[in-house]
């Protein structure tokens, strides 16, 4: 056994883990308490890291038009492509899609190939989707992008406003770690977002803002700051510019703020008296804020505030945008963004002249390239004829999804280097494979420029390299050797951390240089570091900027568009990451939540004729997408929510990008994926099938006209299926599963009062496949294949309701009908609970559902007592 210090890869948190390796295998996974990120927590998803190392869904080797090559044919080929283009063409008709999965010194090694010596800007990555509103935002108030708080403020804070953010499922150990601040210190909390998530259930304020209205918020909190003698004068006079002209547009009075977000003028009231009387207030924002088309306004407005009461730079105080990505921080700091260079040097004359002598080349960009959306339009016109996405699938996560499908599919070159076989690799001339989480060294940026290394584990299946390793061949053959001949991943670190000293004089707070030429041996046992380096940032009200003055920005308030139509959110769900080429192959992460959903209010059903688990065919401008309906008065009427991690590998409609229009925000170009106008109507289901397996279902049976719908979940002995279909093809369906796996024995069940059938196939010993019949969709995911000394019961019909009750504590697999059940019995705190069933004493990711069952069963008592 070996224990193998590394950092999770999926959310900015950044944790440390303790990683248990033997004999080539990921045996177990724990948080590494030393880590000053997680200090010893995981999530569920970190937790569940071992079960994601699989071959399953692997691009294990090179290939080029689908035919298996050698490594240097692979190479050859996208070196030539590249350069036929680029000859033809010219620099700005290649682009590079990179991701914030992709490790610090791979994106260095490709902005530096793209910017420096292909002379082409147009390198964006799937960080615009995230938080390039929060990049924007920086840069016009600080000077630079530099995120100003420390996750050691979370201690000293008396006051967090969430923002637009979910922590408590998207950056659970944050939430966690503030969670235990409101429990020691009797630290107050407000959520702000149009839905009541679970980050709600710490919550001493909920504002349930209209979508889109944050920016009239804290707009009109500026109004009342200055109105009732909350500035800091000293520190405004001192240390900021526009205020005056910021003070002067914000004039929005409570009750203008009240008919623009739909809240009550006394909820508003509250919330500004609560911000503007606590000196120690942090507001924490994430994607509700960022994906916006007034994304970078909105985080300007709340930038704003935090400058005119002073609280930014010290201990407990300031504006805190958490990262979604693991090294999304890391592909800001090596300029992995159209609108950047590098090491947060800007595009101008100065800039261009300090990167050329730097690097040694005289090709560096000028200009700023396309960014994401503009960067697949111009893929659809023929401007861009040869792309190369690089760790992340563009086809599932950029809005109008089959827009880049289309782009795709028709343009001259795509090369993707990836891991898995995704919706997008499938459009690949090159495909290459990738090393993945576990197999790659390198190093991550988290939310608080925490920089931590990720180590390999284990080796790497077929032929997978690390994207570096790629990336330098390629240049290579296109001649730039000299410049990408690296020994190892840690001459690229060294590199990149002495450009962020390159004539640097204090001008850019980014400044590792004092890591350059580290040696292999230094770089192998470098310790987790914060930078900046010295102090933290504007501690001494010194910015970016060139009179070191941070800048207030007057922010004009945009009316919402209203229409008839329902609105649309999209978000994320507790137990996966993006679109699920790592949680979903886990299958324990699936526990929770199994299928993709549209999530609308009792009335809004209601009002369409939709039940609870019913199929609705969702249109928007874009497409169309059909989904299981799950109803809950989370948002206000009016609004529905869909998660965004489903894709064709795990449900027929996949993407609920294909709704989302590509409207985008004019500063940062980060695309508003949170409010899309769509309209509902009911899909009648005659017959929902679900289908275990021991194999994957092919095409021939999942893609026939008669099925409206289908999702998978994996699970311990294969795959699950729900199939919605018409009655009439059940037998057909049920003959292709036999002659799929080869049937020797059929049982076949039937109830002659519910008319619901149950059959199992055979082969050997072993039952190889089940189907079963309902007129819903069982909400429990878990159904797996039994083994045949269950085969006697398998003759009853009558699942449980615990097997049909969803699991909450995805660790000890504990249903929500136990956690009812035992509440019931007097278990009315998670403690007790987690006493009882175990729930919630693990990763702890649950125990806000835990709360809001104990909240929901203590109010069904109080109305029983008040009923009686
Ligand atoms: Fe990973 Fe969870 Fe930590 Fe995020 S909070 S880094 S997903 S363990």
């Amino acid at each position: 056994m070996t224990s193998i210090k590394t950092t999770c890869p999926y959310c900015g948190v950044g944790c440390g883990v303790d990683a248990t390796v033997n004999d080539d295998k990921l045996i177990a996974v724990s948080g590494d308490n030393s880590h000053p990120a997680n200090e010893g927590r995981l999530c569920v998803k970190g937790m569940a890291l071992p079960q994601t190392q699989s071959a399953e869904q692997r691009v294990l080797y090179p290939s080029v038009s689908g035919q298996r090559v050698s490594w240097p044919e692979a190479i050859q080929s996208a070196a030539m492509g590249l350069r036929e283009t680029l000859e033809q063409y010219g620099p700005d008709s290649v682009a590079m899609y990179l991701s914030g999965q992709l490790l610090t010194e791979d994106y260095y090694v490709a902005n530096k190939l793209m910017k420096g010596f292909i002379g082409s800007a147009n390198v964006d990555t799937n960080s615009r989707l995230c938080m390039s509103s929060a990049v924007s935002g920086h840069v016009r108030a600080f000077g630079e992008d530099v995120m100003p708080c420390d996750y050691e403020d979370l201690a000293h804070a008396e006051l967090f406003v969430f923002v637009g953010s979910n922590a408590a499922w998207t950056h659970p150990v944050i939430y966690q770690r503030i969670s235990d601040v409101v429990k020691k210190r009797g630290a107050r909390v407000v959520v702000i977002d149009p839905r009541a998530t679970a980050t709600c259930d710490i919550a001493d304020l909920h504002l349930p803002i209209s979508p889109g209205s944050d920016t009239a918020l804290f707009t009109g909190l500026l109004n009342y700051i200055q109105g009732n003698g909350y500035v800091d004068h000293q520190y405004v006079d001192q240390h900021t510019q526009g205020a005056e002209r910021a003070f002067a547009t914000a004039s929005l009075s409570i009750t203008e703020v009240a008919a623009a977000t739909g809240l009550s003028s006394q909820h508003i009231e509250d919330f500004y008296q609560l911000f503007c009387q606590t000196e120690r207030v942090i507001t924490l924002y994430s994607q509700g804020v960022n994906q916006a088309v007034d994304g970078t306004d909105k985080c300007n407005s709340i930038i704003n505030c935090h400058l005119a009461t002073g609280r930014i730079g010290n201990p407990g105080a300031g504006p805190f945008s958490l990262t979604g990505q693991p090294n999304a921080m890391g592909g800001r700091e090596v300029g992995g963004m159209a609108n950047t260079l590098a090491a947060h040097i800007n595009i101008d004359a100065h800039g261009t002249d300090l990167v050329s002598r730097f690097w040694r080349t005289p090709n560096v960009i000028t200009a700023p390239g396309a960014k994401a959306v503009e960067m697949f339009d111009k893929v659809a016109s023929g401007e861009i004829r040869a792309i190369w996405i690089m760790a992340t699938n563009p086809v599932v996560s950029l809005p109008d999804s089959g827009h880049i499908a289309a782009a795709l599919q028709q343009c001259p070159l795509v090369i993707v280097s990836d891991v898995a076989h995704t919706d997008t690799s499938q459009f690949a001339d090159i495909l290459l494979p990738a090393r993945a989480w576990g197999e790659k060294d390198g190093t991550v940026t988290n939310s608080e420029r925490r920089i931590s290394r990720q180590r390999a584990l284990v080796q790497a299946p077929g032929e997978a390299r690390a994207d570096w390793r790629i990336v330098s061949a390629v240049a290579s053959e296109l001649g730039y050797g000299a410049a990408f001949n690296y020994a190892g991943v840690h001459e690229v670190f060294s590199e990149h951390a002495a450009l962020s000293g390159f004539e640097n004089h204090g001008t850019r707070l980014f400044d590792i240089s004092e890591k350059a030429g580290l040696s292999k041996a230094r770089y192998d046992s470098l310790e987790p570091f914060q930078w900046p380096m010295a102090t933290r940032p504007f501690k001494d009200g010194a910015y970016s900027t060139p009179d070191q003055k941070a800048r207030f920005i007057a922010i004009d308030v945009q009316p919402q568009s209203t229409g008839p139509q329902l609105i649309l959110n999209t978000g994320r769900i507790r137990d996966q990451w993006h679109t699920m080429t790592r949680t979903g192959l886990a299958s324990s992460l699936f526990q929770h939540q199994g299928h993709p959903f549209l999530e609308m209010t009792a009335a809004d059903a209601s009002a369409r004729d939709l039940a609870m688990g019913d199929l609705a065919r969702v249109t928007s401008q874009a497409g169309v997408s059909y989904l299981p309906v799950y109803i809950n008065d989370r948002s206000a009427g009016g609004q529905v929510f869909v998660p965004m991690h489903w894709n064709l590998q795990f449900a027929s409609s996949g993407s609920v990008n294909r709704l989302v229009t590509a409207i985008t925000d004019p500063v940062s170009g980060q695309p508003a994926l949170k409010k899309t106008r769509v309209s509902i109507e009911k899909v009648p289901v005659e017959l929902w099938l679900r289908v275990n397996t021991t194999t994957d279902l092919p095409p021939s049976i999942l893609d026939r006209d008669t099925i409206n719908f289908w999702c998978r979940v994996p699970t311990q002995c294969g795959q699950s299926y729900d199939l919605a279909v018409s009655r009439d093809i059940f037998s057909q369906i049920e003959q292709c599963v036999s002659d799929l796996h080869g049937t020797e024995q059929t049982r076949s069940f039937c109830d002659s009062v519910s008319g619901e059938r149950r059959s199992h196939g055979v082969v050997g010993d072993a039952i190889v496949w089940s189907i079963h019949t309902s007129t819903v969709l069982s909400s429990n995911p878990t159904n797996d294949l039994p083994d045949t000394s269950e085969w006697r019961d398998l003759s009853s019909l009558q699942r449980s309701a615990e097997a049909m009750s969803p699991r909450v504590c995805t660790c000890y697999e504990v249903s929500e009908l136990s956690i009812v059940q035992a509440i019931q019995a007097g278990a009315d705190s998670p403690e007790k609970l987690g006493e009882r069933l175990r729930c919630g004493t693990n990763c702890g990711s649950c125990v806000p559902e835990l709360n809001r069952l104990i909240r929901d069963q203590s109010d069904s008592i109080q109305s029983k007592v008040v009923g009686a």
